[in-house]
């Protein structure tokens, strides 16, 4: 072996927890560039982690390294700390943490050069100097490349004007001759998209002093809790912040939990800071358009960018600060393979990068709050509503009632005078469909999913029974399948049966329903808007997609059905996440001159949810919550990791986690290993599922035992389940 061959480590994009070596000759400024590499019997992209003098694997069986891709881009040494702390800590491959942290486009292995859609052709300095002579005169490459020598065209004019054009931009562009600037992505363009200007209005003296602390600190890491009620303007707080970072030279990182929420932000940005190249970054980008918005952030040109949760890995050279808006809400957590908090590793990202990071929200996740009150995080707390006064919330009691289809008389009656004032109105209901179950009523069968634990949930516009969790669905039966009997009820409420009731009942009022059902379509919801805004509505009817964010300034009455439901629940953050909610729904009630109204029906009026709820008293609520989690001994007074098993059969996931506990009991280390237990739905999609809950109160020691633990697991193959770790799950 040549003793001065250098090997370097790459990630690549397989599940094992392991990088692979190569030959390589490279440099220090090659780690975090892509690489190619022989993969089995194909060639694979790769990211180089590390480079080493040698290898543990024999050098005969190791492999050089195809191409290390320098002229295309690659991450910073800063990057890679944070992928590799991900690893770490939600125990998941790095290979495919690194990976999944490019776009598509940059993962694959092109064979021929990139075919260009949009964008404009431009002569390198190479190709400026070559003299079209000496090419073949009749070669459409030639006369492409005299015109070009005039100056840069547009694809499309050239395809336009050159007969086989595909063939010749290729070529001149395999030979270094010409290059594309990607273009037509107007969010990329500043000013451009017809976005208006706005400037900042005066703050109030909360939101001054907010902005004036995160500021002082923007040079070191500091979590800072922007706890604010709802309207009482915490986006002026990030973008007055945003501005002073952006001033200091610096990129600025923004994370929203929904892409619903996006393009209302990107507006905003847009329009508070004029010629600033924005990047946009969620799951409504094609391939195209996502390459060009994290190119522009990666070689940071982008000086904002807005995104969800994935953006929380996009590179930024010259990150500034971080910010998380609705920090609390549950989409920051992936829940599937690679679970991730993009919250909590946005503040692992502050840290490792010396700057600051905003959290913000009315109903802070209690973790986030008693890191504030602990006094880990600065807490800032905004309790002025800018504009109008906080809606009246009130309880109505229906335990005297059964509520007609859903909806009590006095809500009913709330509703018809709302309308008769030209006022609109907001039904909230968390279900969509019409119903959540069909029940025969002589042999009580039950409209059930035969691959879930889960009833089939009624649609009663198109006529179908649908599973939730899985998606299959089934024709409504004429008759019950098991009896025979024609007498079908529907039971319990969904979005349609309110719409349906609704009808029924105020005939002359405009009803629309807002759910996933109806917004399915991409242009769907943008409508819809329209439609509110201009007054064309009258009452709304709709699940979470209308909680967050929206504001309609006509809408002064929301009236909440079936809150109940979350009131008693086994999950141990219902309550929380009940609050939260309604805190958000409440909050689309008059925002406009008027003050709005919120009627919660329920059966446990004195509950101490509905009394703090009503005097719109987060803290209250928080620390009555956090003495209570502290007595139990849940979270945040502990850590979790959820051990995750599947398989075709409940008793062999159960079997693996029985074996999983006694080895984790093996490792004597200070955690708490709970009984296996079958998961809250057992059966999704055909598949039994299973968990086991370790804890401890310590997440260091978690971690270590995690560590061992997982080792151990990985020997032990001789199991037919599916497993999967979960570290501070969310979702049981
Ligand atoms: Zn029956
Ligand atoms: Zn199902």
């Amino acid at each position: 072996m040549n003793p001065a061959a250098h090997i370097v480590r790459v990630a690549l994009n397989v599940p094992v927890a392991t990088l692979f070596d190569y030959r390589a000759a490279v440099g220090k400024e090659d780690i975090g560039q892509r690489v190619l590499v022989p993969f089995g019997k194909r060639t694979a992209v790769g990211v180089i982690i590390d480079s080493a003098r040698t290898s543990e694997i024999p050098a005969a069986r190791l492999k050089s390294v195809v191409e290390v891709l320098r002229d295309g881009p690659g991450f910073a040494g800063t990057d890679l700390d944070l992928f590799q702390f991900a690893s770490d800590y939600y125990h998941h491959p790095l290979g495919e943490v690194v990976m999944g942290a490019l776009p598509a486009r940059l993962r694959m292995v092109r064979k021929s050069a990139p075919r260009f859609t949009a964008g404009e052709l431009r002569l390198t300095a190479l190709g400026a100097a070559l003299d079209p002579a000496s090419l073949p005169a009749r070669a459409v490459r030639r006369r492409l490349l005299e015109f070009l020598q005039a100056g840069p065209s547009s694809l499309s004019d050239i395809r336009a004007q050159f007969p086989r054009a595909a063939a010749a931009i290729r070529e001149l562009t395999a030979n270094g001759w010409a290059a594309v600037t990607e273009t037509g992505l107007a969010k990329l363009h500043p000013g451009a998209a017809g976005a208006g200007t706005d400037t900042a209005p005066d703050l109030t003296a909360e939101q001054a002093a907010a902005v004036e602390r995160i500021c002082a600190s923007w040079q070191s890491f500091q979590t800072h809790l922007l706890l604010g009620v709802a309207g009482s303007g915490k986006t002026e707080v990030y973008l007055h912040a945003i501005a002073a970072i952006l001033a200091r030279g610096r990129q600025a990182l923004v994370l929203v939990p929904e892409i619903a929420l996006t393009p209302q932000l990107e507006a905003l940005v847009s329009a508070r800071f004029p010629g600033t190249t924005i990047a946009c970054l969620h799951s409504g980008l094609n391939e195209g358009e996502r390459l060009a918005h994290w190119l522009a952030a990666q070689s940071g040109q982008a000086r904002i960018v807005l995104g969800t949760r994935l953006a929380v890995f996009t590179p930024m050279p010259e990150l500034g600060i971080v910010v998380v808006d609705e920090e609390h809400d549950a989409s920051f957590k992936q829940a599937e393979g690679f679970r991730y908090s993009a919250r909590d590793l946005a503040v692992v990202r502050a840290r490792q990068r010396n700057v600051p990071v905003v959290l913000g929200s009315a109903t802070p996740a209690l973790e986030t709050y008693y890191n504030a009150v602990r006094g880990r995080y600065a807490l800032h707390t905004l309790t002025q509503r800018i504009g109008a006064a906080p809606p009246t919330i009130e309880c109505l009691d229906t335990r005297g009632e059964r509520p007609r289809n859903g909806l009590s008389a006095r809500l009913t009656q709330a509703i018809r005078a709302s309308l008769s004032r030209g006022e609109q109105s907001l039904v909230f209901i968390n279900r969509r469909g019409f119903a959540p179950v069909l029940t025969c009523r002589s042999c009580g069968w039950v409209s059930g999913c035969h691959r879930c634990s889960a009833q089939l949930v009624l649609h009663l516009k198109d006529q179908r029974l649908r599973c939730h969790h899985c998606g299959h669905q089934a024709g409504v039966p004429v008759a019950c399948p098991q009896c025979g009997n024609q007498d079908l009820a529907p039971v319990g409420q969904g979005t349609q049966r309110i719409e349906a009731t609704l009808a029924g009942e105020l005939a002359a009022a405009r009803v629309l329903r807002i759910d996933r059902d109806s917004t399915r379509r991409r242009d769907a919801w943008p409508a819809m808007r329209g439609r509110i805004t201009r007054r064309e509505v009258d009452v709304l009817v709709g699940t979470q997609i209308l909680a967050k964010g929206h504001d309609f300034p006509h809408l002064n009455l929301v009236g909440v059905v079936n809150a109940d439901a979350l009131l008693y629940s086994a999950d141990v953050r219902a309550a929380e996440r009940l609050f939260a909610l309604l805190t958000q729904v409440a909050g689309r009630a008059g925002r406009g001159e008027t003050r709005g109204t919120v009627l919660v029906q329920t059966e446990f009026p004195g509950h101490p949810l509905y009394e703090a709820l009503k005097r719109h008293d987060y803290r209250a609520f928080a620390d009555g919550l956090l003495a209570e989690r502290r007595q139990a001994g849940f979270p945040p007074f502990v850590h979790q990791a959820l051990l995750r098993a599947e398989a075709p059969r409940l008793g062999v996931a159960l079997e693996f986690l029985a074996h999983a506990a006694q080895l984790g009991r093996g490792l004597a280390a200070p955690v708490t290993l709970y009984d296996p237990v079958p998961a809250t739905l057992p059966r999704r999609a055909g598949r039994e599922r299973a968990q086991l809950l370790v804890q401890s109160a310590s997440r260091p020691q978690l971690q270590r035992f995690l560590r061992d633990w997982r080792g151990r697991l990985s020997d032990a193959r001789s199991t037919r389940a599916r497993w999967s770790l979960d570290v501070d799950p969310l979702e049981f």
